[in-house]
């Protein structure tokens, strides 16, 4: 029986996607060659390339405005070291929202100076910063759209002149947004578009070549977005899924369409989280994640029997990382309303127990 699938990450995907890509993996579109046996210059796999390319841009809204989408090894945290290496001249500002936050902040520490503009760690980074100053003579401000770990989520994004950076691994594609707010949004696949393996990178080019360093080949976005996405030999598999992800959530309506059906996925969970005494949700209330929501258990006597409930109905993944403790749930977009209302129905069967 498939499990209700609420990890954090690597995550579920629709599993239409999922059989298309098994399928292929034996024979892509009947060509009597599997998807990852053949030539990432056959014209098959260069013809996927350009459709997930195309895909991303289509469903961001961005297809013509001066934008770029290349897809990258590295994962995220690959992002956080060519970021900087891009674009990094002098001074850069981040707001620190959690551990990958931080890890950006690190690496960018290496090319220039980085001012933390805002920061939530004195509260184990349970809320979005808000109200902070940016300074105006920034090469950018990186944020971190969803922190997946803590559970918190940007709702509004700052007003600033400012070059806006944004790691959106564990939300991009799960609402609307000015995605032309952006200069540059990056996303490992594995949070909501597709398995390990490849990071979405979306860059307007007119922000590239600033910088006066020179920069290896693997790492410098121009050459990437000169050859394709092609520049070496790409990770066919992940490009494929995620290219399937992208096809189907076209075929849903889009963001507008899941964006709504992930509303009430949270809603659900939420209003189950504020009403019930068994449960108390760790993240301040305005900034709670739609994709991610993280709680505890008020008393931890009835902790084990949550737990058996839980196993006993096929409820996976829900174990809070280390940092916060207690429960996470994500709901990422191929998890259905269903699935969170198996999962609600157990904790309000708690609530008869306590
Ligand atoms: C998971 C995650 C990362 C790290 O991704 P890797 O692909 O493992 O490097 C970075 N940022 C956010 C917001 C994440 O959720």
């Amino acid at each position: 029986m498939k499990k209700h699938n609420f990890s954090a990450g690597p995550c579920i995907l629709p599993q239409e996607v999922m059989r298309k890509a098994s399928e292929a993996v034996l024979e892509l579109d009947g060509i009597g060659l599997s998807l990852i046996e053949i030539s990432h210059r056959s014209k098959e796999f260069v013809a996927i390339m350009e459709k997930a390319r195309s895909l991303a841009l289509e469903l961001l809204g961005l297809e013509g405005k001066g934008y770029q989408a290349i897809f990258l090894q590295g994962g995220a945290s690959m992002q956080f070291l060519m970021t900087a290496y891009n674009l990094l001249e002098k001074k850069a500002g981040y707001v620190n929202t959690g551990t990958w936050s931080q890890k950006a902040i690190k690496e960018a520490r290496l090319f220039g100076e980085v001012v933390e503009v805002a920061s939530s760690q004195e509260q184990n980074f349970n809320h979005i910063p808000k109200g902070y100053t940016i300074p105006s003579d920034l090469d950018y401000l990186h944020l971190t759209s969803n922190n997946t770990i803590f559970g918190t989520q940007i709702k509004k994004f700052p007003k600033t002149d400012v070059s806006l950076v944004c790691d959106m691994s564990s939300d991009i594609f799960s609402r609307q947004l000015d995605f032309s707010k952006f200069d540059m949004i990056y996303a490992g696949a594995q949070k909501n578009m597709g398995p390990a393996g490849t990071t979405l990178v979306v860059v307007k080019e007119e922000i590239l070549g600033r910088v006066s360093r020179k920069i290896p080949s693997m790492l410098d976005y121009a050459v990437h977005i000169s050859k394709d996405s092609m520049f070496n030999t790409p990770p066919v598999f992940p490009v494929y899924v995620s290219m399937l992800t992208m096809q189907w959530l076209k075929g849903l309506g889009g963001i507008a369409a899941i964006e709504e059906i992930n509303e009430k996925k949270a809603n659900l969970l939420y209003s189950e989280i504020d009403l019930n005494p068994v449960f108390s949700g760790f993240a301040a209330k305005e900034d709670r994640s739609n994709m991610n929501a993280t709680f505890n258990i008020t008393d931890d006597t009835l902790k084990d029997i949550f737990d058996e409930k839980c196993k006993e109905a096929g409820i996976s993944g829900i174990n809070g990382h280390r940092s916060v403790g207690g429960y996470r749930a994500s709901m990422y977009n191929a998890l259905s309303l269903e699935s969170v209302g198996v999962l609600v129905d157990i904790m309000s069967e708690m609530e008869k127990k306590g």
